[in-house]
């Protein structure tokens, strides 16, 4: 996990899900500058900057298959957890890989899921 350039709030939240909403594919997080992010998006690098996507590597071979979630490294704190819990609820809402609504009614109920998950974590700490 190339997690260690994440600010520490984020390497929690991602422990958090870790633990409470965990997904059914082995998770690589990689933490991502925006030149890196820009370079990967090209034409849809939007203007106010990126905080973060995931992907599937789905691989042939059994066991060989895993997400990626991709986290900036730098940013404002609050635009980075958003984007945390946005891009973990897609992963839990995996359904088939070419779903043209992505931000579908499964979607939310997972998003709400992420989000409750780690309040309830935040408070007990
Ligand atoms: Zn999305």
């Amino acid at each position: 996990m190339n997690s260690k350039y994440l600010q520490e709030d984020v390497r929690r939240a991602i422990r958090i899900l870790r633990k409470s909403c965990p997904l059914e594919l082995p998770l690589r997080v990689r933490s991502v500058t925006q030149q890196e992010f820009k370079r990967s998006w090209k034409g849809e690098y939007p203007e106010r900057g990126m905080w973060g996507d995931s992907y599937y590597m789905v691989s042939e071979s059994p066991g060989a298959s895993y997400v990626v979630l991709r986290i900036a490294r730098t940013g404002p704190i609050e635009a980075i957890l958003d984007t945390l819990f946005h891009e973990w609820a897609h992963l839990l809402d995996r359904g088939p890989f070419n779903v043209r609504k992505r931000h579908r009614r499964s979607w939310g109920i997972s998003y709400s899921k992420v989000y409750d998950a780690y309040e309830r974590a935040m408070a007990n700490e």
